[in-house]
């Protein structure tokens, strides 16, 4: 029996148990966690927050009874305290306070990422909010049915900031998203895609501050006010959504960790020490577009990167496919999604890239139902015409449509490529000349 031990069971560390068990039963699989559920879809809080799903029970998946009933041995509310790399040990506390150590042959760790709390004057008072875990949204659910909290106050406008802002405001709160950028999620959009995320959020009366730095939270035990280097904005509450870091305290002085600290990773998952893995948020991605290693902190990553550590695990050996840091977010009737560098992005990075643009109607315009426009921006090298990026907007659903240029970057396939693509016609669906043929033919 070869031991392998889990640390952290949520998406990655759950997505690494069931590889491994459902594969063979040759490993004896020991699983800590320092929380008290597992497999909780943070993807889904804004929408518990915000009312629009009828509870939070449909946003677990897994749990230890189904990792035990497949044969792990799990230790919830235990956290990991210490790791011997050097004798492979592993030393967790259980909540009765009791020490466990696991030795292993393998070790994955699976311990995420945290939520970033600057460190600012104020930032202790009641009322100020992270978001993360499930107990994180229950605190907030609980808050928002307290009468005296009217304004809510969101800092930083990434996609989570984003979807709290509409599940604050749909709870009838008055919202102000504050961020430090001059627009809503800038990581991934370039300005044409903003600026319609930035109108549809103002036209449903959230307040934008955007270019403002928060430099204090003020108020008497609770928090009343934030302070930003332009304004002053009323809060009953604050939530803080800047970011997240890679969790690698056990290992960073042993492991080898990339600039932001997450561990570094091959394409294996296979950290500097022989015989441990990391996965999920807590290590680092290899970024398609980019040709190199990054971090992109997504529960689809953590995942994938389950599946190639349990394998490696396992002895089947299998590489990542690296990532393109694929995204969508839906936002009261826009939907958007992205893939790989944007061209705002590419152009700080010193990328010499061009980029085509497009907005059509779905479908012919003869069909009236369910047709939207649709806009496209494809980005591209200048020089070899490799696909690098691509954005989509639209009221419709087309998120699928952004898969095929997941596969383009990863492929490194080439606009002009593209542009020759079997795509299909049927006017149900989609034009003729659709726009994702026409955008890839109008490249310079
Ligand atoms: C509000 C919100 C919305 C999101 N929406 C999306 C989305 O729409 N799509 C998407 O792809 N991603 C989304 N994400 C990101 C996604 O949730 C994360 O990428 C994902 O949770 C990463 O999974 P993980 O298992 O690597 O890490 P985590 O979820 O951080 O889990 C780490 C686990 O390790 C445990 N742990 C940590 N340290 C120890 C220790 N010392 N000992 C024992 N256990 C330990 C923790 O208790 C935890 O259970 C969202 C995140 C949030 C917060």
């Amino acid at each position: 029996m070869k031991k392998v031990v889990i640390v952290g069971a949520n998406h990655a560390g759950t997505a690494a148990t069931n590889t491994i068990l459902d594969n063979s039963k040759e490993h004896q699989v020991t699983v800590f966690d320092a929380n008290s559920n597992i497999s909780f879809l943070g993807c889904g809080m804004a929408l518990w927050i915000g009312n629009q799903i009828d509870g939070p029970e449909g946003l677990f998946y897994s749990n230890k009874e189904t990792l035990e009933s497949k044969g792990a041995k799990v230790y919830m509310e235990t956290p990991v305290e210490r790791i011997d790399f050097q004798n492979k040990v592993v030393y967790a506390k259980t909540k009765s306070g009791e020490m466990i150590q696991a030795e292993y042959d393998d070790l994955i760790l699976a311990t995420g990422s945290l939520p970033i709390v600057p460190k600012l004057e104020g930032g202790d008072l009641e009322n100020v909010q992270k978001v993360k875990l499930y107990q994180h949204a229950e605190v907030v659910i609980d808050k928002l049915k307290d009468p005296s909290i009217k304004d809510v106050v969101v800092v930083g406008a990434g996609y989570i900031g984003v979807e709290l802002a509409e599940a604050f405001q749909r709870h009838g709160k008055a919202v102000t998203l504050i961020d430090i950028a001059q627009t809503s999620l800038p990581a991934y959009y370039d300005a044409p895609f903003t600026a319609l995320m930035n109108e549809n959020l103002s036209q449903n009366g959230i307040k934008l501050a955007f270019g403002e730095t928060v430099q204090k939270l003020e108020g008497h035990g609770k928090v009343e006010r934030v302070i930003t280097d332009k304004a002053t904005h009323n809060a009953d509450m604050v939530v803080l959504a800047i970011g997240f870091r890679p969790n690698t305290e056990l290992g960073s002085n042993f492991l080898t960790t990339f600039k932001n600290g997450a561990y570094l990773v091959d394409k294996r998952q296979r950290t500097s020490a022989q015989g441990v893995y990391a996965i999920g948020d807590c290590a680092t991605v290899y970024d398609n577009s980019l040709d190199r290693p990054s971090y992109i902190a997504l529960a689809t990553n953590a995942v994938r990167s389950a599946i190639v550590a349990a394998h490696n695990v396992l002895g089947t050996p299998l590489e990542s496919a690296g990532v393109q840091g694929s995204n969508g977010i839906a936002i009261y009737d826009l939907k958007m999604v992205s893939t790989g560098v944007t061209a705002e992005r590419a152009a700080l990075l010193g990328l010499d890239v061009d980029y085509t643009d497009i907005e059509d109607y779905q479908k012919p315009e003869f069909i009236k139902e369910h047709n939207e426009k649709v806009k496209l921006r494809i980005v591209y090298d200048k020089k070899t015409r490799v696909i690098l990026g691509a954005q989509m907007a639209s009221k419709h659903d087309m998120s699928m449509g952004i898969h095929l240029f997941s596969l383009a970057i990863q492929e490194k396939v080439t606009i002009d490529k593209l542009a020759l693509t079997d795509l299909f016609f049927l006017p149900h669906f989609n034009k003729p000349y659709n726009y994702v043929t026409v955008a890839a033919l109008g490249a310079k």
